[in-house]
C-alpha cells in the first residue's frame, strides 16, 4: 500500500486556521484594528454594513506597505513583527502570528489598498478565498484600507452559524471598545450602515472611558494606581454603590491588550467583599503593565487568554490595589465589615413594605384565549366575599389605580376546578402569613397554602401581558427625571425594549449613553426602576446566549421577576388579601410564570392520617 499522508494545500490549511482565528465578523474587526494599531496609525476608521455580513472595512493612516509586503501579508506565517523564537518573549505588538490576513482572505473577499510613506502610488490587491484576483497600482492615501466582504462565502455552515445581526453587531461593538479603550491617543471612528456611531478624539484614559461610556458618571469611578516591580496597575474601579445586577463594564488590559481572566476578575471582586452583595457586579477598567517576558500570550489563537508566570502574586497585588483604592477614595466608612449587609446598597429590598403594583387590569381580556369569548363575570368590592355565590353577581368594572388593594374576583375555570361545584369559600378573613413565605388559609375540606412570591409573579405576569399586548398602562409623571447611564451595548438593548417599556408605563428617552426616565408605571417606586431595568438587561443577555425567545412573554416574565414580593417579606393583612384575590382572578392561578406550582392543599383526610 502506498503512503497516505499528504501535505494539505495552502488554501485548505488557511481555511482550517481561519476556523480558529476568525469565528465571526467581530473577529475580523479585532484583527484588522489591531493591525492598524501595530502600523502606528493615529486615525482608525471602522465601517460596518449589516453587522459585518455585507462589509467590514478598516481604514488607517499608519505606515502602509510596499507592493511586495502587501502581497506577502496574505501568506500564512508572514509577519513583520517577530523574526525568531526569542522575539516571542518581548512581544510589543498586537499581532505576531502572521495568520490573521491569511485566515481572513481564505474565507472572504478582501480588497486591500495600501501606500507607504514616500511612495507616489500605492497598490490595490483583491483576493477571494486565498486566490489573488488582481494586483494593480492605485492612487491611495498613506496608510492601509482593508475591506472584507462576503465573509464565510465558501463555508456555508459557518455563515449559517452566525447569530442575528443585532447580536453580531454587539460583538463588533465589544471588539471596537476593547481596542479603543487602551489606545486613547488614537482617533477612532466607527460607522454603521453609513451613520457615525462613535467618534473618539485623542484623549487621556479617563476621557476615553467617558467618551465610550458616558461622561456624567465621574463620581462613579475611583482611580487605581499601584506600582510594583512585578506589575504596574492603573485604571478605574466602580464605587460599590454603583455595582449593578447586570454585568456592565469590566475590562482587563495587559500591556494594552484586552484579556479575559476569571482568575483576576475574582481578585477584583474579592476586594469588594462585604461592600456589595454577591449577586452585584462592580465595574472596572484595569490596565496592567507587565514585563512581556513574564507572560505568555501565545496560548490561544485569539490571544485573549494569557498565562502569567506568577499568577498568585499578581492576584494579591491586584486585590490589594483595588482594596487600597476603595479605602482611599472615601469609600472608607463602607469598609466597616461589621455593618449589616445591605446597608451600603442604594436599593435595599430589606424591610421593604410589599407594594403591589396597581396597574390597570382589563378583566375582560384573556391573554390565553384565541377566540373572543363572553367576558368573565367580575365583581369588585373592598371587602372579601364570604359567599361564593356573590362572585356570580356580574358588575363589570375596572380596578382603579387609586385602590390597589381592592378585591377583584373573577369566575375562572381553575377556581371552578379547585372548589368543584361545591362553591366553597376561601376564608380570606383568616389569612395567615407563614415564615414570610406562604399565605395559609382554609377552604371547606382542606388547608390552602399559597407561595406568596410565585402567586404575585403570576398576578403581575398576567397584568403585564395584558398591558403589553392590549393597551398602554398608566404612567406616573416624575418630578425629576431619573437618568441612568449604560454601556453602548445595553443602550442598544434598551432601544430594542423601548416600545414595550412604553406599553407598560415607562416614559423613557434613550440618548447616547443614558436613559432619561420621566414617567414610570403606576405602583412602581423610583428606587425600583434601576433594578427593574438591570434585571431586564440581565435576562436579555442570558437569552442571547440561549435560544430565541418570545418577546412579550420574556418581557412580562422579567418584569414580574423584579417586582413580585419576595420570600422573606412580610405582608400586611390587606396585601395578603389582595394577593389571594388577585391570584384567583388569574387565568392560571395554579402555576407561576416560571412553571412552578403556586399553591398546594392539604386535605382533611391527609391531616386525619397524620393524627
Ligand atoms: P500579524 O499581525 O500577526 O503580523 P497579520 O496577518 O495580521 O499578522 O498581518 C501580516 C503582516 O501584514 C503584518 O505583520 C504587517 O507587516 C502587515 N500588515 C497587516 N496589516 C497592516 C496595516 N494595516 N498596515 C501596515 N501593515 C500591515
Ligand atoms: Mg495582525
Amino acid at each position: 500500500m502506498s503512503d497516505v499522508i499528504k501535505l494539505l494545500p495552502d488554501h485548505v490549511a488557511n481555511q482550517i486556521a481561519a476556523g480558529e482565528v476568525i469565528q465571526r465578523p467581530a473577529s475580523v474587526v479585532k484583527e484588522l484594528m489591531e493591525n492598524a494599531i501595530d502600523a502606528k496609525a493615529s486615525e482608525i476608521k471602522l465601517v460596518i454594513k449589516d453587522a459585518g455580513k455585507t462589509l467590514i472595512q478598516v481604514i488607517d493612516n499608519g505606515m502602509g506597505m510596499s507592493p511586495t509586503d502587501a502581497r506577502l501579508s496574505f501568506e500564512r506565517h508572514a509577519t513583520s513583527k517577530i523574526r525568531s523564537a526569542e522575539d516571542l518573549l518581548q512581544i510589543g505588538t498586537k499581532g505576531f502570528r502572521g495568520e490573521a490576513l491569511a485566515s481572513i482572505a481564505a474565507v472572504a473577499h478582501v480588497e486591500m489598498n495600501t501606500k507607504r510613506e514616500g511612495a507616489d502610488l500605492g497598490v490595490q490587491l483583491k483576493i477571494e478565498g486565498s486566490q489573488v484576483i488582481s494586483q494593480d497600482v492605485a492612487a491611495c492615501p498613506l496608510g492601509t484600507s482593508v475591506a472584507v466582504k462576503h465573509l464565510f462565502f465558501n463555508i456555508p455552515a459557518r455563515r449559517k452559524f452566525l447569530k442575528s445581526d443585532k447580536i453580531e453587531f454587539r460583538h463588533i461593538i465589544d471588539e471596537f471598545q476593547r481596542v479603543a479603550l487602551p489606545h486613547p491617543n488614537v482617533h477612532f471612528r466607527m460607522y454603521n450602515n453609513s451613520g457615525e456611531l462613535f467618534n473618539l478624539p485623542p484623549a487621556n484614559l479617563k476621557q476615553r472611558i467617558a467618551h465610550l461610556f458616558g461622561s456624567k458618571n465621574d463620581e462613579k469611578w475611583a482611580p487605581v494606581q499601584e506600582n510594583t516591580p512585578l506589575v504596574k496597575i492603573i485604571g478605574f474601579i466602580g464605587k460599590p454603590e454603583y455595582a449593578r445586577k447586570v454585568r456592565g463594564e469590566q475590562f482587563f488590559f495587559v500591556n494594552n491588550r484586552f484579556i479575559k481572566s476569571p482568575y483576576l476578575h475574582h481578585a477584583v471582586v474579592n476586594a469588594y467583599e462585604g461592600l456589595i452583595k454577591p449577586e452585584m457586579h462592580p465595574g472596572y477598567f484595569l490596565y496592567l503593565e507587565i514585563d512581556p517576558a513574564s507572560i505568555d500570550i501565545n496560548i490561544h489563537p485569539t490571544k485573549t487568554e494569557i498565562k502569567f508566570d506568577d499568577e498568585q502574586t499578581l492576584y494579591s497585588l491586584l486585590r490589594s490595589a483595588v482594596k487600597h483604592s476603595l479605602g482611599q477614595f472615601n469609600i472608607a466608612p463602607a469598609l466597616d465589615f461589621e455593618k449589616p449587609e445591605g446597608l451600603d446598597l442604594p436599593y435595599s429590598y430589606k424591610n421593604r413594605e410589599a407594594s403591589l403594583p396597581a396597574i390597570e387590569v382589563d378583566a375582560h381580556f384573556n391573554p390565553f384565549e384565541e377566540k373572543p369569548k363572553a367576558p368573565p363575570t367580575v365583581k369588585f368590592k373592598n371587602k372579601v366575599s364570604k359567599n361564593w355565590e356573590d362572585l356570580y353577581v356580574g358588575v363589570p368594572s375596572k380596578l382603579s389605580a387609586e385602590r390597589p388593594f381592592s378585591t377583584v374576583e373573577v369566575e375562572s375555570e381553575e377556581m371552578g376546578e379547585l372548589f368543584d361545584d361545591k362553591k366553597e369559600e376561601i376564608s380570606t378573613g383568616m389569612l395567615h402569613q407563614f415564615h414570610k413565605k406562604y399565605i395559609i388559609t382554609t377552604i371547606k375540606s382542606a388547608i390552602l397554602i399559597i407561595h406568596q412570591q410565585r402567586a404575585h409573579q403570576r398576578v403581575l405576569y398576567e397584568q403585564f401581558l395584558q398591558n403589553i399586548t392590549i393597551k398602554q398602562a398608566l404612567s406616573q409623571q416624575l418630578l425629576f427625571p431619573i437618568i441612568l447611564t449604560y454601556t453602548t451595548n445595553h443602550i442598544h438593548l434598551l432601544k430594542e425594549l423601548q416600545e414595550w417599556l412604553t406599553q407598560v408605563g415607562f416614559v423613557i428617552r434613550i440618548k447616547k449613553n443614558t436613559a432619561e426616565i420621566t414617567g414610570i408605571p403606576v405602583g412602581v417606586t423610583e428606587q425600583e426602576i434601576s433594578p427593574i431595568l438591570d434585571q431586564l438587561l440581565l435576562d436579555l443577555q442570558d437569552n442571547i446566549s440561549g435560544n430565541g425567545f418570545s418577546q412579550t412573554d420574556f418581557f412580562a416574565k422579567s418584569l414580574c421577576k423584579s417586582l413580585a414580593v419576595k420570600t422573606g417579606e412580610s405582608l400586611s393583612a390587606e396585601a395578603q388579601e389582595a394577593l389571594v384575590n388577585n391570584l384567583f382572578a388569574c387565568k392560571e392561578p395554579g402555576i407561576s410564570p416560571f412553571n412552578e406550582p403556586v399553591y398546594t392543599t392539604i386535605t382533611v383526610e391527609e391531616v386525619d392520617k397524620k393524627l
